[in-house]
């Protein structure tokens, strides 16, 4: 059966995210407004973007508590960058918290000006020479009880899971490459 994956749409690259997801066999649909959320869907994909503007928009068009509230009931959810943010216990540079599901403490912008955006390769879960797109994107500082490290950049944690919550610093959906989304499609929302 197809999985049927919303893909939050206030802002960013939600568009390439759908793109990557239908590669890989999936359904999508944009969630811009709450009468969205009335579909049903297997999966939600938040994108990067600006923290606060889409924390603000959430809040802004009713979508917040209904979001949170179905993560928390264990929505599959794969953040990238500003949804990252998005989703962290604890923002160590920012007075601004938002879902609060994920059990880590993130720093904004915390690859600093020269290296602001990159790209690299790596290792994700069982998978080799992944590629990694960074955009003045967010450090995992700390992880708590019940977060597992999926990839690290320079001893640094760049992707994290916590039950079915997947969140990575970087963006998977700028490049060819889809093996995440294969793997977040197979491995946590199909629990193959
Ligand atoms: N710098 C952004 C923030 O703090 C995140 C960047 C991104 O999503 N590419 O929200």
């Amino acid at each position: 059966m197809k999985k049927r994956v919303a893909v939050l749409a206030l802002q960013g690259d939600f568009a390439e995210h759908e793109d990557s997801l239908r590669k890989c066999g999936a359904e999508t649909f944009q969630i811009r407004q709450k009468a969205d959320l009335e579909q049903q869907f297997d999966a939600l994909v938040i994108p990067g973007g600006e923290s606060t503007v889409i924390g603000k928009l959430l809040r802004e068009l009713d979508l917040f508590a209904p979001l949170q509230e179905k993560i928390r009931n264990g929505l599959p959810v794969l953040a990238t960058c500003a949804g990252l943010i998005l989703l962290a216990d604890k923002i160590e540079n920012d007075s601004k918290e938002h879902f609060r599901t994920l059990n880590v403490t993130v720093k904004r912008n915390a690859y600093g000006r020269q290296l602001g955006s990159f790209c690299t390769t790596g290792k994700f879960a069982d998978m080799e020479n992944v590629p990694m797109s960074f955009i003045r994107a967010p450090s995992i500082e700390s992880a708590g009880t019940g977060v597992t490290v999926l990839s690290e950049f320079n001893g640094k944690a760049t992707a994290v899971m916590q039950g079915k919550q997947v969140a990575l610093a970087y963006h998977p959906e700028l490049l060819e490459d889809c093996r995440i989304y294969q793997w977040f499609l197979d491995c946590i929302v199909s629990g193959k």
